[in-house]
Parts: C-alpha cells; structure tokens; sequence
C-alpha cells in the first residue's frame, strides 16, 4: 500500500538502526508523545531493537486514556436521560466512569450509539427533531477540527437538538507542565506527526529552548520513528534543543489554515483536568461563548459534577512516564482489556494495552519506576 509499505522497509529499518547505534555514546530519554507512535513502537519491537542507552518513554497521548473520570460520569449522566441520544466513537463505551461505563448505560435502556463521525451525529439530530442528540468530543488538536466544524454546522443549520460534551486537549501545555516536574526524566520528545499538521510547529521553538530539549515532529510508520529517533539522538549527541520536522510529508511549518481557523472560531483555551494527572493550564479547548447554546455541560447542568480518580490504577504514573506498564501490580492480573481498570488499558492507543496485546507480560519490571509525583 502506497505510503505505507516503503516506510516499513526492512532493509531501510537496518540502516536507520545501525546509525543509530554508531551514534549513541551515553543514555538518553525520549517521550513519544502521542499513543498511535507508542503503539507502533510496541507492535514492531522497536524499543528492542534500540541500543540500550536509548529508552523511550510512553507519553500522555492517548485521547481516551487522558479523559478524565469526571467527563465520563458525565457522560454517564447525560445518557442515562430518556430524552437523549448519546453518540460518541466506540472506544469510549468500555472507559469505566465511577461504577459502570457507557456499555452499561445502554444495557440498561440508554439510547447510546455508535457513530464514525461527528457529522452522523449531526445527522441522526436532523433525523430525531424530538430528542435531544449529544456527541461525546474528545481528543487531541487532531479531532478538534472535524468536532468544530460539526457544531459550526449545527448552528448554521439551526440543529438546535444537537449538542456536544468537549474534553479536548492540546499537546504543548502538556509538555511544558511534563518537563516542569521534579521527577521529569525526558531529554527530548517525539512529538505527535498528526497534531502538528493541524496546528504546526509555531508553539514548539519556546519550549526547545525554554527546556532545552530537542522537540523532533515524528510519524507513524516503523522508519518514521526511527529517522525521528536517529534525529533526536544526534541532536542530543551534539547538546543541540532545536525543533526539526521528521515528518515533511505530512507536515507544513503553519499547519493546515484553514483547520486552525474554523478551531478559532468555535473552541477557546481553558485549563483541562488530564486523567490521572490533574489540572494543566491552558491545555484544553471547550466551546465559546458564540457557541454555547450547543454545550451539552451547560445544557443537562453537569458542570459541577466532580469525580475522585481511583487510588488503584497507577495510569497517571504510566503518562507522565514515571512507571512502565508491565511494572503496575495489577497488570495482565486484575487489569487486562476485558477488564480494564484504567483508561491505559482501555484504548488501542493506550500504553498498558498495547504491553498486553503484544505480549510484553513477560517483562521483568525494569529500573524505571519511580514514586508518584503528580505533573501539577
Ligand atoms: S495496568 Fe491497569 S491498573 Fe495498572 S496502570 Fe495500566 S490501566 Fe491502570
């Protein structure tokens, strides 16, 4: 497949490894930031195929792992109305909110749907004129634009029944509060190749050189990931801290334009609460004011909902990379993907599920763990 098999080459992969390997003198950290670049780390072994001096730390990058557990009782709560349908993508059904999960809402007479994009939801409102319809918008600078420019639309049609529950998050204020950590171990980040071809490589070079940490835009794909690591490593090698693009052929300095207005338009900044990290400044969007009609939290009144993360689940550790998955207690015991404890193991991009899936059981837990020391 075009754009995909010539960046799973073996033979290029080999290359990439051996320069790697010729470059590194002394151990680095680097944080992949977003879980789609984990995932493919995990799949493809190439953690293990790096020298040993060079550990790659799994980042908060997982839109579904770093909802918060209030959202989803949220959630819960909206769908549990007779008059709602609630629509939202299928990885967020199985998240466990305080109790029970979206799944279970249904089970017990919720009208809660599937859908694979926000603009079904937008249609099945035309369509149910008498009930109320919410999408459950989540994620990453990546999603944002499709979920801004279905309430754009929805108000530009007069859908008046369609609202939306928001809980999006942006990447650089996540990086800025990970490196301001006491316990911080990362000396560069993969940063996420898909989240800067929305919004550019604009937010990065202040924080290069604020933490002095080389910032190297990385895709998805096997050689990918390694010319982003051979880049980062040879920047560390060298004690540079610049941002470099890896990924140029998805990527542009700006960004997408038109994308980043249409956020503008609907979403402002606002501190977000990150699952098992807690609040960040500034790190996520919620509709503005022009757009409030369609804010589900102001319409069902749930803004005052507060939820307590679970003491057990050490998933907050595992996204700030303060813990390594296989080295949580309850890992392919108590918690496996059919029956997660947390939302790492929830999601396919989730860390603690793609250790399970490609059968990192067997790892000895590793010199990496360190006490909990929240971000903020
Ligand atoms: S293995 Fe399960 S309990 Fe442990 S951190 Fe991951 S999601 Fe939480």
């Amino acid at each position: 497949m075009k754009y995909i098999d010539e960046f799973q080459d073996p033979e290029l992969a080999r290359r990439l490894l051996d320069d790697i390997h010729a470059t590194v003198t002394r151990p680095w950290a680097l944080m992949e930031v977003c879980g789609g670049q984990t995932h493919s780390i995990i799949r493809h072994g190439i953690d293990q195929l790096l020298p040993d001096e060079v550990e790659l730390i799994h980042g908060p990058g997982c839109p579904v792992c770093v909802t918060p557990l209030e959202v989803i009782d949220k959630a819960l709560e909206i769908a549990s109305r007779p008059e709602v349908i609630f629509c939202s993508f299928g990885d967020m059904l199985r998240v466990p909110g305080t109790g029970r999960d979206l799944f279970q809402v249904r089970g017990e007479g919720g009208d809660v749907r599937v859908v694979y994009s926000p603009l079904d939801a937008l249609r099945i409102a035309r369509e149910n004129p008498d009930r109320e319809v919410v999408f459950f918008g989540i994620g990453f600078e990546t999603t944002a634009p499709p979920n801004a420019m279905t309430v754009h639309q929805a108000r530009k049609q007069g859908i008046r029944n369609f609202s939306m529950l928001v809980s999006h998050v942006r990447v650089p204020p996540a990086i800025e509060a990970i490196m301001s950590s006491p316990t911080c171990r990362v000396q560069a980040f993969l940063a996420a190749g898909h989240v800067c071809s929305v919004m550019g490589v604009g937010e990065y070079p202040e924080l290069a050189e604020r933490f002095r940490v080389p910032i190297v835009v990385t895709g998805f794909e096997p050689l990918d990931i390694l010319e982003g690591v051979r880049r980062t490593v040879r920047q560390l090698e060298r004690g540079e801290h610049t941002v470099d693009n890896a990924y140029a052929r998805a990527v542009r300095a700006e960004g997408n334009p038109a994308a980043r207005a249409m956020l503008e338009d609907v979403f402002e900044v606002t501190d977000r609460a990150w699952r098992g990290i807690g609040v960040i400044p500034d790190s996520g969007w919620r509709l503005s004011a022009k757009y409030r009609d369609h804010d589900a939290e102001h319409r069902f009144s749930v803004e005052d909902i507060r939820t307590r993360e679970p003491a057990e689940c050490r998933s907050g550790e595992v996204l700030q990379g303060l813990l390594k998955p296989h080295e949580c207690a309850a890992f392919g015991t108590l918690c496996t993907p059919r029956t997660p404890l947390g939302a790492t193991m929830v999601s396919s991009e989730g860390a603690c599920a793609a250790y399970y899936l490609y059968r990192r059981l067997d790892l000895p837990a590793g010199p990496t763990a360190r006490e909990a020391t929240p971000v903020v």
